[in-house]
């Protein structure tokens, strides 16, 4: 499991420490997204794990993945707009390079600003594809390990 860069490590709550990449999924804001940190080219992935009422203030799963990869995709994916279910496959590959890290994000989508980040120790995290959490209903404990209450 890859370490987060010192400065995603050390962000705190009213920055934003990322750049925008690449959105991949939107559930009325960013559901999945690839962002560069803000200081230095660490790329990682975004995804939703939970959100409050009004969908503002959203708790994200942090995976690095490899700048090089990213770059594939983004050729790749200017190919394959024309079929749907390639650009599906490929980003099914792009998100199995993905290596999962302990560290969530809670973020402000409209303000784009963090709210609060931890690294959770022996909680296990799930892994699968956002939008079967979205099935599956939500889960509060995301919000209560990062010491934030959900309002709903
Ligand atoms: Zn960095």
């Amino acid at each position: 499991m890859k370490p987060l860069c010192s400065h995603l490590l050390g962000a705190e709550a009213g920055s934003f420490p990322f750049r925008e990449r690449l959105i991949l999924d939107y559930y009325d804001g960013l559901a999945v997204g690839i962002v560069s940190c803000a200081d230095c080219d660490a790329t990682y992935v975004l995804e939703l794990l939970d959100w409050d009422q009004g969908l503002r203030r959203r708790v994200f799963r942090l995976a690095t993945i490899s700048r090089e990869i990213v770059a594939e995709y983004e050729v790749k994916g200017g190919r394959a707009t024309c079929k749907l279910e390639s650009g599906q496959l490929e980003l099914e590959a792009l998100l199995s390079q993905r290596e999962a890290t302990r560290t969530l994000f809670a973020l402000d989508v409209d303000g784009l600003r963090l709210i609060a980040s931890a690294s959770l120790e022996g909680v296990p995290i799930p892994t699968g594809p956002w939008g079967e959490l979205r099935e599956v209903g939500q889960d509060e404990r995301w919000f209560g390990l990062l010491g934030l209450t959900k309002e709903r």
